[in-house]
């Protein structure tokens, strides 16, 4: 992953059309230190995995979303495509 692809996924609205008053505290790439489980897929993020993080605050709590690499991968491929079908299946082929 080059850094416009990086870009390309941190750029990326991760609730959709939300409406929600939250406030984005960080969203950074970075490499797991632990074990997370993906905010998309739901699937667990192996310790030592590349994800896009996005630390949230919201009615008086924070809390840090991982987006795990094969959802970081369809995201690339959605935006290349115009459109969330690689989202939606939840895989990046
Ligand atoms: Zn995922």
């Amino acid at each position: 992953m080059n850094i416009l692809q990086a870009a390309d996924i941190l750029a990326w609205n991760l609730w959709g059309n939300d409406d929600t008053d939250y406030r984005v505290l960080r969203n950074v790439m970075l490499t797991t230190r632990c074990r997370h489980d993906c905010a998309i897929c739901l699937q667990a993020i192996t310790a030592g995995s590349r994800v896009r993080a996005s630390t949230e605050a919201y009615d008086g709590a924070c809390k840090t979303f991982y987006v795990c690499p094969t959802c970081c991968e369809a995201i690339l491929l959605d935006q290349r495509d115009g459109d969330c079908l690689h989202i939606a299946a939840g895989k990046a082929c």
